[in-house]
């Protein structure tokens, strides 16, 4: 990036609330029905129905206010968004658009140099989604509505963000919050968190903003760093020009790494808001607001500092390992079991992730019980098996549901540690390799690794390291004198 220029960004991100029925009405919110078969006569709009709000939508964002440092509005209302286009069949999608539920708050995001920065949230208010158009038919657009009404929270940020790695951090941190919550899957590719970055660029010292424009359409993370970074230089191109920005909606192409202006005419949303008439205001008193606050989880970062704490982890473990809201509890369980809490992590860090992040599944479709993993780290404690064994037994606990201990059994894989029973095999090994040893004493001090390495063969990976290579060392001393 131009070293004269400055980045300047706020996101508006939309978030797909967990409630089983939707806002308005009591159809099912379930992802991947039949087209068109979650739907009422209040969602598609039809004339004489009345919304009736679900309450679980105004805990959701209450909870999302609080964890985001938020006022909760006491009073807030409801606003009709009025705009055509054929997958809203109302008209109008219901909003809030003068009075939100939350305003004010901010979040912190620590960047890749453990700066720690907070970036403001101008506010959160409820929304409904529209529904679906799925354009990419040979010769005719299909609707589907069943989307209409699904609650969204739309989180807005202040253009506090100078940065495309910041606007990840920023947008990490709030999946990370709803995902501990419990209040949205966080699922970019899915559409369940959709952002939209608004960028501006000034000269570095300048006060006042430049013009920004809007990019939509980015369905991961990756894509989110992208297209900023495309905006970014392209601004400062056209100024660099003599140009002028114009304020616009861009639309990020994937396949072709860059920003195009959406038509015109579908950027032309020139909104209309009016009151709801058919919605009371929301109240949120006092009381709820504390019976809504105490089902507040332990968040992220608090999470983070007690792993410090209570389990002695390096910080850079602790944040992986609270990342994700089912990681962290996934390794709780696993340090109930075993009080090596540093092996503990390195299992879920290295192997667990790994996998996790190949196969793309959940950690609640991890195969390995927390329980299992933990005896296996025992295993390895108490000198049962070796940690070299235990790697090899990892992936026969990913496809057979047995406890280490019964794969030990059956494979016969137990250590060993007797002095005897390795001497004498570290014996056989040695006349055996007269001309190594030979070397060895001429200084080739490698070759040790050579003869840890056939006691290892001969014993098929079995015998306890440490007790190989004290043997091994003394017998070698007793041959060069
Ligand atoms: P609009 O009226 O176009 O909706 P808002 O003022 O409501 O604009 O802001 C929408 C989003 O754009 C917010 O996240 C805000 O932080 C961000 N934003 C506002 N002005 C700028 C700017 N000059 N550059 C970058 N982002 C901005
Ligand atoms: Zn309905
Ligand atoms: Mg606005």
């Amino acid at each position: 990036m131009n070293e004269k220029y400055e980045a300047v960004i706020g996101l508006e991100v939309h978030a797909q609330l967990l409630t089983e029925s939707k806002a308005f009405c009591s159809c099912s919110t379930k992802f991947g029905n039949v087209p068109n078969s979650n739907v009422c006569p209040v969602c598609l709009g039809h004339p004489g129905v009345l919304p009736v709000l679900n309450k679980k939508v105004v805990e959701f964002i209450t909870l999302m206010g609080l964890a985001t440092n938020c006022t909760i509005n006491e009073r807030s209302v409801f606003a009709r968004k009025n705009y055509f286009y054929p997958d809203l069949p109302k008209g109008y999608q219901i909003s809030q658009y003068e009075l939100p539920v939350c305003e004010h708050g901010f979040v912190t995001v620590t960047s890749k140099d453990r700066d720690k920065k907070k970036v403001g949230i101008t506010r959160i208010h409820m929304e409904e989604d529209a529904g679906k158009s799925i354009h990419d038919q040979a010769f005719e657009t299909l609707v589907d509505v069943n989307r209409c009404g699904v609650p969204l929270i739309e989180i807005v940020s202040e253009p506090d963000i100078r940065s495309a790695e910041e606007a990840v951090q920023y947008l990490t941190k709030l999946r990370q919050i709803v995902q501990y919550l419990e209040i949205c899957d966080g699922n970019m590719e899915e559409g369940s968190l959709r952002c939209d970055a608004n960028i501006s660029v000034r000269k570095k010292g300048q006060k006042e903003f430049g013009t920004k424009t809007e990019i939509k359409n980015m369905n991961s993370f990756r894509n989110l760093e992208k297209a900023i970074n495309f905006e970014i230089e392209r601004q400062i191109e056209i100024i660099e020009d003599g140009g002028k920005i114009i304020q616009q909606t861009l639309l990020w192409n994937p396949d072709k790494n860059e920003a195009v202006p959406m038509r015109s005419k579908e950027e032309a949303h020139d909104y209309r808001y009016f009151p709801e008439p058919d919605l009371l205001p929301v109240i949120i008193t006092e009381s709820w607001k504390k019976e809504i606050a105490a089902k507040l989880p332990e968040l992220p970062e608090v999470r983070r500092e007690r792993f410090v704490r209570d389990f002695n982890l390096p910080v850079y473990d602790a944040e992986i390992l609270t990342l994700n809201k089912g990681i962290a509890d996934y390794y709780e369980d696993i340090v109930k079991v075993t009080k090596d809490f540093k092996s503990a992590s390195n299992w879920v860090m290295g192997d667990v992730l790994k996998i996790i992040n190949e196969e793309k599944i959940d950690i609640k479709d991890f195969p390995i019980k927390a329980e299992n993993l933990g005896e296996l780290i025992n295993l390895i404690n108490e000198g049962t098996i070796s940690g070299k064994i235990a790697k090899d037994i990892f992936p026969i606990m990913l496809k057979e549901q047995k406890s280490p201990l019964e794969i030990v059994k059956e494979k016969n894989l137990v250590q060993i540690s007797s002095s005897s029973e390795i001497e004498n095999v570290i014996v056989k090994i040695l006349e055996d390799h007269s001309s190594e040893v030979n070397t060895y004493f001429e200084g080739k001090e490698k070759v040790f690794g050579f003869f840890v390495g056939q006691v290892m063969k001969a014993t098929n990976g079995k015998a306890n390291p440490k007790i190989v290579n004290d043997i091994l060392k003394a017998k070698l001393e007793k041959l060069r004198n």
